[in-house]
């Protein structure tokens, strides 16, 4: 059983609000994107806290800060942490309650608890979100596992057409350094983080273990007909990539109902050509993304996608085309470590589910170096990546708790 560490739910509430001030916007949005004066600022707070708190601080070489909590017996290290950048607006909780949670829970037990035996870290991570550059996403943990290709800051390009590697140099960082940030000394890695949908406010609880990240597949499909006169063509003798392409969107959305939740799959991007009232188009392109957290369920969710485009060129005579844009594999989140978290929860009282992730995060990344498990806390209606994001700090300091917890136990 491992002891009650308090968290003081005034102090939570305190960080979120000092957080939620750089880059406010849009009454409670904020808008933090990587490397601007705004992120400078919370990222230099965030080094405040921890070196009040008297954690050793340091910034690494992309410009996550990492707070360290020595052990007496040394080893490889714990850490907790989440993202401090933000969608464009985001909300005060996405990212920033992860690190807020970090923060918190580990000046608590280095409070009330004494030095620990293994080492203990904070991680305010620099940029997770791709709000400023498109292709940049989970820069700060794919530096931490050396997963940045060796020309990808000097090429990459952000929405305002600047490199990543000047705005890193305009922040006073060097990309030719970025090598130096990867870490071979974590042990385990736990990351607090809001829901970002509507499953534990359905269940009426405000704490989830997440067990797995989900795996994406995006498809673009591009479905070829023939564009004929809208009058004088009949019916009959058409072949129209439009009707073909809705009997796929409709298809898509059966599979994944048909094999429940958590399956999903959305189509957000179409476009027509030509694109005139008049004419039956010649081309369909849209997208499909389907994500399931289960590797065998996930191929049976493709394979069924993927007959249903064979079937209907073959039904409405016209060609589908498809090709996977991107294809990330599910991150099974460490056994032990979901187990860990969930006895945490029970033994602190707080009533909490297991879930998995729709949402992509650092997780999976860290996955890659560490063993890796998530918490997630209730979000009001289920919102994120908006200013109505919102979380109620006694959910937060239930979530804090069950963290500390558990980072007692691998720790102490
Ligand atoms: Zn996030």
């Amino acid at each position: 059983m491992t002891p009650r560490v308090p968290i003081d739910p005034a102090l939570v509430e305190r960080c979120i609000f000092a957080l939620a001030a750089f880059g406010a916007s849009d009454g409670t949005g904020v808008r933090r994107a990587v490397y601007t004066p705004e992120w400078t600022a919370a990222q230099e707070m965030v080094v405040r806290w921890c070196e009040d708190a008297g954690l050793a601080v340091r910034w690494d070489a992309v410009g996550s800060v990492w707070g360290r909590l020595d052990g007496t017996a040394g080893g490889p290290a714990i850490v907790s942490g989440s993202h401090i950048d933000t969608q464009l607006p985001g909300g005060r909780y996405d990212g920033a309650l992860g690190v807020i949670a970090a923060y918190v829970a580990i000046t608590a037990l280095k409070e009330q608890c004494g030095p620990p035996k293994r080492p203990l870290e904070v991680v305010s991570f620099c940029q997770e979100e791709s709000s400023r550059f498109p292709r940049a996403n989970f820069w700060a943990s794919r530096a931490v596992v050396g997963r940045i290709e060796p020309d990808e800051a000097e090429t990459m390009r952000g929405y305002a057409d600047e490199t990543m590697a000047d705005v890193m140099r305009s922040v006073g960082l060097d990309p030719a350094r970025i090598p130096d940030a990867a870490r071979d000394d974590i042990t385990t890695f736990i990351e607090l983080h809001i829901e970002q949908g509507p499953l534990l406010e359905e269940a009426g609880l405000p704490v989830a273990v997440v067990n797995a990240i989900t795996g994406l597949r995006g498809y673009t499909v591009a479905v070829h007909g023939r564009a004929d006169h809208a009058g004088a063509f009949p019916m009959d003798l058409r072949r129209d990539p439009m009707v073909a392409a809705a009997e796929i969107i409709l298809g898509v959305r059966e599979n994944a109902l048909a094999m429940d939740r958590p399956a999903v799959t959305t189509v957000g991007r179409i476009a027509a050509e030509p694109n005139f009232p008049a004419i039956v188009p010649e081309r369909v392109i849209f997208s499909v993304d389907a994500r399931h957290p289960d590797p065998a369920k996930r191929a049976e969710l493709y394979e069924g996608h993927e007959r249903l485009f064979r079937d209907v060129a073959a039904r409405h005579n016209v060609e589908v085309i498809w090709q996977i844009r991107s294809d990330t594999p599910p991150c099974i989140c460490d056994p032990e470590t979901v187990r860990l978290l969930e006895a945490a929860a029970r033994e602190q009282g707080i009533p909490a589910m297991t879930m998995q992730s729709g949402a992509g995060h650092d997780s999976q990344i860290m996955a890659t170096c560490s063993k890796v498990a998530m918490l997630f806390i209730r979000s009001k209606d289920g919102r994120s990546h908006t200013p109505e994001e919102f979380t109620t700090i006694e959910d937060a300091v239930a979530g804090i708790t069950v963290l500390a917890s558990a980072l007692h136990t691998l720790a102490y």
